[in-house]
């Protein structure tokens, strides 16, 4: 143990000053940064609308497959499927896109933080070069986020045959700027011959947006609500 000094010398009247307006300088850098650094409104529990966001569209295809085809066809026929199941069960739904449009991912965040007491929900689709990978993620940024990806990520590999590849953090650019909680269903692999083919399938997609619906419902309403209304 090092020797300290039994009584530390009195600070001159000039250093109290620099160390307090060090403090309060610090205490303020630390609460802006916290607030940028979560600065996500938390409507994951209280939401009445759902942003849902088709990956990609127009020259932006995503990925492609000889299994599946296209990946913003895909993600676009989910969202299609799933709008109509969300709605019905009360909530308002906005569409970053409904056709075959290239929005950037900024408007696509835009679009969602316009609006009051939403989350926002992303389909993509996922592939690699080792074609015997398969399963969904879910992702997140913000800490609200977690338990509406892992709702989400446990009803979509609840599907017969699917499988899970857990939720993870990310900082996509359409997450990290969101102002609300938000997350990203990579809903399966393309670039698997089992998986692909089943993405390419209608009744999967139909599978798929029932199980992200269900994930919806669950999160808002609890797991009981939702049994009990089935
Ligand atoms: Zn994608």
């Amino acid at each position: 143990m090092k020797n300290i000094p039994a009584i530390l010398p009195e600070p001159s009247a000039s250093g109290k000053v620099r160390r307090t307006l060090a403090l309060i300088a610090g205490c303020v850098a630390a609460c802006i940064f916290s607030s940028c650094a979560t600065g996500v409104k938390d409507t994951s529990r209280t939401f009445s609308g759902v942003v849902l966001d088709a990956g990609h569209g127009g020259h932006d295809s995503g990925t492609t497959s000889r299994y599946a085809g296209r990946e913003k066809d895909a993600t676009l026929d989910v969202v299609m499927r799933l709008r109509p199941k969300v709605a019905s069960a009360g909530f308002r739904t906005v569409l970053t896109r409904s056709d075959d449009t290239f929005i950037p991912l900024d408007t696509r965040a835009a679009i969602s933080n316009r609006q009051s007491n939403v989350i926002f929900v992303s389909v993509h689709f996922n592939d690699t070069p080792r074609s015997g990978i398969r399963g969904t993620e879910v992702y997140y940024t913000s800490p609200c986020s977690a338990r509406i990806a892992q709702n989400i990520l446990n009803q979509v590999a609840a599907i017969p045959g699917a499988s899970s590849r857990g939720i993870h953090t990310a900082n996509y650019r359409v997450l990290r700027k969101a102002l609300y909680p938000a997350v990203l269903v990579e809903c399966g692999y393309f670039s698997n011959p089992i998986e692909g083919r089943r993405c390419g399938s209608c009744e999967y997609r139909e599978l798929l947006a029932q199980a992200i619906a269900r994930g919806i419902l669950i999160q808002r309403r609890g797991a009981g609500a939702m049994l009990a209304a089935e």
